[in-house]
């Protein structure tokens, strides 16, 4: 079955929150004293959220990803990965995380299914890395890094976020990175959503300065297609690298004409569009499987041609829609 939304996009690919919580406090994610939590009443049991990813693959989704807040930070989350492994329909299957916690539950999430995984690194300097995330430790997201080589977890993305004046200096460090391992570097435009403490201001760096530095550096970037399917990254390869780099500008080239994605956020809203208010709450028509699959149908019917950010024409773009965090959402 193909589910498609009022634009006639297809829809085959579910993003789930499964906690707002974390173990760090990204710059460009929360605020310092972190998030006003959800209680642990409001957020969806993996009972309930079994019951969407059920309906949602009858319907035609055959793609699911993990995501948060930190996924990891959420008790018994091997055995959510297990019973979404088994769903039938459901071919691709893969987490979003800082990495931090890998190195203890990377093997149960392979043996329960999980396909692979995107692992969040800004730097790879020390220091720099708990400034940017304000308390974590490089060294544990390294060793996150290398158990999801260890066990398979592949094709292993790190997202990285380009921030102006923290680590454009870095954009070298991180090519080379993707010349030696076989690591898929995904640099990611910083988005002025949640705008915690105002850290956007001045600091969004249009991805051309990717292409821009790979060509003063006589690196040149071939285009490539990625293996695990790129989504919206464009992908390229530097001659004889291990890995590909790939470049998602949500703001500068955005990509809304091919989006695929539909979310549900931690506390059980389903969402069409990251950067739109809407959304619609499933916890009342969980009992009925019927009016859950007319509720995904419905959000995805409602879905805005673009999101708000490119609506409004402007880079960073100040709007309702993009004030709420991505832990909250689910980035
Ligand atoms: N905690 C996990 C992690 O950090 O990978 C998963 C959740 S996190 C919200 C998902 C992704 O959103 C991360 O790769 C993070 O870098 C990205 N993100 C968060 N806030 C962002 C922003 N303002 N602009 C661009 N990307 C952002
Ligand atoms: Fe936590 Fe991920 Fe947000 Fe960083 S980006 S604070 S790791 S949820």
């Amino acid at each position: 079955m193909t589910l498609k939304d009022g634009q006639d996009r297809k829809h085959d690919y579910l993003r789930i929150s499964v906690t707002d919580r974390c173990n760090l406090r990204c710059i460009y994610c929360m605020g310092e004293d972190g998030i006003e939590q959800s209680s642990h009443e409001t957020i969806l049991s993996y009972e309930e959220i079994m019951k969407v990813v059920s309906a949602g693959a009858e319907l035609g989704i055959s793609k699911i990803r993990i995501t948060g807040g930190e996924p990891l930070v959420r008790k018994n989350l091997v055995e959510l990965v297990r019973m979404i492994a088994q769903v039938p329909g459901i071919s691709d299957l893969a987490m979003t995380t800082n990495g931090t916690l890998l190195p203890r539950y990377a093997a149960d999430l392979k043996k329960a299914g999980l396909d692979r995984v995107n692992i969040s690194l800004d730097t790879l300097q020390a220091d720099k890395y708990r400034k940017i995330t304000r308390c974590g430790s490089l060294d544990e997201a390294m060793k996150g890094i290398e158990a999801a080589l260890e066990h398979n977890l592949e094709p292993v993305k790190l997202n990285t976020v380009l921030i102006k004046g923290i680590n454009d200096d870095e954009v070298l460090d991180f090519l080379h990175l993707a010349l030696e391992k076989p690591l898929h570097i995904r640099f990611i435009e910083y988005m002025q959503i949640g705008d915690h403490d105002r850290a956007y201001s001045g600091h969004y760096l249009p991805l051309s300065f990717i292409e821009e530095t790979a060509k003063k550096a006589d690196l040149p970037l071939t285009p490539v297609p990625l293996p695990g399917g790129a989504g919206p990254a464009e992908s390229y390869n530097i001659p004889g690298g291990r890995g590909t780099i790939g470049l998602i500008h949500p703001i500068s080239k955005h990509f809304c004409e091919s989006c695929n994605r539909l979310r549900l956020t931690a506390e059980g809203s389903l969402k069409a569009c990251l950067y739109w208010q809407d959304e619609k709450p499933v916890r009342p028509v969980l009992h009925n499987k019927e009016a859950l699959q007319n509720l995904i149908r419905e959000v995805l019917a409602g879905k805005p041609v673009e999101h708000q950010m490119a609506a409004n024409g402007k880079c960073g773009t100040v709007s309702p829609g993009t004030m709420r965090g991505m832990s909250k959402t689910g980035g």
